[in-house]
């Protein structure tokens, strides 16, 4: 692939862009198979294989990548939303490429993969694959997505059963159960869903009597957030990650 529609894929702007960002010579390129050191290219037709190529733009690295899948450590105070009414958006936190990366879809960039609340923090996977998102995001696939919920008053045994055996939600009359629901103390239980219903948890804990203070999402099916990814943080997802995801 030519170097300028590399870094077009990339999301470093328009092809225009990207060939000036070669030709002015901060575009740098290495073998990644030979181990070989970067060297600036200033050609924006040239050739690479991107299975080898290592790129580094205005002297910071990027690893090519052909879809983009990552995580965040969404921060409470920011919404889930390009357009956010009230806090910063959580695109805010994502640099430039990743927002910009074309897509076939008239959205640029990397998407949610589904919603989280404001306050709510925890793991937020984005991607500009869309089969993937929705895979993930579809409520027939039954993902199972891992809440740490903090509780204002105590967490009992009758809670606990209500919350496995099904609560009726004011919008539906089919009852919505947790998977799994462990208590971490008095306040804490961990709970796992299925569904992805609107304020769901928040719902489902106050249709038992009680009420959410703090919500955090530590897992999605088998991948965890990962403890040294710190709140406004992202990565990359790894090979591995992709494969518990699926
Ligand atoms: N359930 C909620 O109530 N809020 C979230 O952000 C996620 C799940």
């Amino acid at each position: 692939m030519q170097l300028q529609d590399i870094l077009y894929s990339q999301g470093f702007g328009t092809r225009r862009v990207c060939a000036g960002l070669v030709q002015h010579g901060w575009v740098e390129t290495a073998s990644l198979d030979q181990g070989a050191s970067f060297v600036p290219c200033t050609d924006a037709s040239m050739d690479f294989d991107t299975t080898e190529l290592g790129l580094r733009v205005q002297g910071v690295e990027w690893p090519y990548h052909a879809k983009a899948y990552v995580m965040l450590h969404k921060p409470a105070g920011t919404e889930c939303s390009q357009k956010p009414s009230t806090y910063p958006s959580i695109y805010t936190l994502l640099p430039a490429p990743l927002r910009q990366r074309p897509c076939k879809s008239a959205i640029q960039g990397v998407q949610a993969v589904g919603r989280l609340d404001q306050d709510t923090t925890g793991l937020l996977l984005l991607s500009d694959d869309g089969h993937f998102i929705h895979r993930m995001s579809s409520p027939k696939k039954h993902v199972p997505k891992v809440y740490r919920v903090t509780t204002k008053h105590p967490v009992d045994d009758l809670q606990i059963g209500k919350l496995l055996a099904g609560v009726v939600l004011d919008d539906d009359p089919k009852p919505v159960r947790a998977s799994a629901c462990t208590p971490v103390d008095s306040h804490r239980l961990d709970l796992t869903l299925t569904e992805g219903k609107y304020h769901q948890v928040k719902r489902m804990l106050a249709a038992v009597g009680n009420r959410v203070e703090a919500l955090h999402r530590s897992g999605i099916g088998t991948l965890d957030l990962p403890p040294d990814l710190a709140p406004g943080q992202w990565k990359w997802l790894s090979a591995e990650d992709l494969v518990r995801l699926n």
